[in-house]
């Protein structure tokens, strides 16, 4: 059957010039659907033979199919457009929900008519308003990662909105112990506030997670947030050197167009932590920073249970360095977690002060080495480690990480 064929069949079906033409959205380019129905009903016109001429036929009053959705259009953009007003976005993307009964419909005439060349009505209703949307807002469509969804129901008149998170890449350095990288609910009232935690919910004042966080999410009027750090210190250790890696991620942020100088002044007028080299990011750094395993660095000060002489500490340590250590899975981590042997590499091993009770020591190890256990051998579950090699137990009396060997 051709076009002109099939085009007279379904005038008896009230279709609208946008749902006419839609069954042909694949037929013919830079034409709008409602301009292919135009040009169907006047092709069908021409087409008539010379005693039969007809009338271009008029597009019917009511479409039995999307029952005039298309006049609406407007109505959803204002919709939209209105409650964007409230929030700062640079790329955004229109969605919607259409009345179920109508997609049904469609696509019975879809089947009944041989239809191959239709898009659905949803696509046409997202587009047409994305095309006004775009016209009214300064912002451009993203149909990959748009900084704000809008999700209209086009039964109910009602939208849904959707705001991407925002991420920011820096490097932190903690100057304290006591500070749990993220926040850490007390263990014992989950977050209800109980005599153990003062009634704050929490096992820790705050987190360096909380110190950047706060800050950020009240300059973006979000939500909530969350800090993704590239590893993590112990709550005791110190963070020097550069810093360690993270990823701040504010949830559903009003403002995006943030002043990373400002954050950074802000965050670093509290002296217990500071942030440093500040950009814009997405989640993917997020994966990354995960996924990366970096060496770390340390600088260790040991305390030994009893005297050990000075030449024994230097030849301990030109024993241990560059060796391989096998670690079973430590007694002070959470028992659930599986019991394991992993093998850590001591890249570097320097001794930096010294006396009969302690010594300084710089250590670079790979990533994931449990370098207090390094030090005093965990019962015999780090072999070998520092205390086996001097005959003596040690204990780990500061911990400082003075490096996260990660580029950028
Ligand atoms: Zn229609
Ligand atoms: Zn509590």
């Amino acid at each position: 059957m051709d076009l002109i064929e099939k085009t007279e069949e379904l005038l008896d079906e009230e279709l609208c010039d946008h749902c006419l033409g839609r069954l042909f959205a694949q037929l013919g380019h830079g034409l709008s659907n409602d301009e292919r129905g135009k040009s169907l009903r006047v092709a069908y016109a021409m087409s008539s033979s010379e005693e039969e001429r007809t009338d271009v036929p008029s597009e019917p009053e009511n479409c039995s199919l999307c029952e005039n959705l298309f006049d609406e259009i407007d109505k959803f953009v204002d919709i939209i457009t209105d409650r964007l007003e409230s929030i700062g976005f640079e790329t955004f993307l229109v969605g919607c929900r259409i009345d179920p009964e109508i997609e049904e419909k469609e696509e019975m005439l879809w089947t009944e008519y041989d239809i191959q060349t239709s898009e659905p009505i949803k696509s046409e209703v997202n587009r047409e308003i994305g095309k006004r949307v775009e016209r009214k807002v300064d912002a451009e469509v993203d149909l990959e990662r748009p900084d704000v969804k809008a999700i209209i129901d086009t039964r109910f008149d009602s939208l849904d909105i959707e705001i991407a998170p925002l991420y920011v890449y820096g490097r932190y350095k903690k100057f304290e112990g006591n500070i749990p990288q993220t926040k850490w609910t007390c263990k014992q009232c989950w977050g209800e506030g109980c005599e153990r935690c003062g009634g704050t919910g929490k096992m820790y004042e705050t987190s360096v997670e909380e110190l950047v966080g706060e800050v950020l999410k009240e300059m973006t009027f979000g939500e909530d947030f969350t800090l993704h750090g590239m590893g993590r210190e112990d709550i005791d250790a110190r963070m020097l050197g550069d810093g360690r890696p993270f990823v701040i991620e504010i949830k559903s942020p009003l403002k995006r167009d943030v002043d990373l100088e400002e954050l950074k002044n802000r965050v670093n007028s509290d002296e217990r932590v500071e942030i440093q080299r500040l950009k814009r990011t997405d989640k993917d750094k997020v994966i990354e920073i995960k996924q990366k395993r970096s060496d770390k660095s340390y600088l260790i000060t040991v305390e030994y249970e009893s005297p050990v002489e000075g030449e024994k500490v230097k030849k301990g340590l030109a024993k241990l360095r560059g060796m391989c250590i096998s670690q079973r899975t430590p007694s002070r981590v959470d028992h659930r977690r599986s019991d394991r042997v992993r093998e850590r590499e001591i890249k570097e091993l320097e001794l930096k002060d010294m006396d009969e009770q302690e010594a300084k020591i710089h250590i670079r190890s790979e990533a994931g080495t449990y370098i207090k256990e390094f030090i005093h051998g965990d019962q015999g579950r780090t072999e070998p480690s520092l205390a086996e090699e001097l005959g003596v137990e040690c204990s780990v009396k500061e911990l400082d990480v003075t490096e996260v060997h990660y580029e950028t």
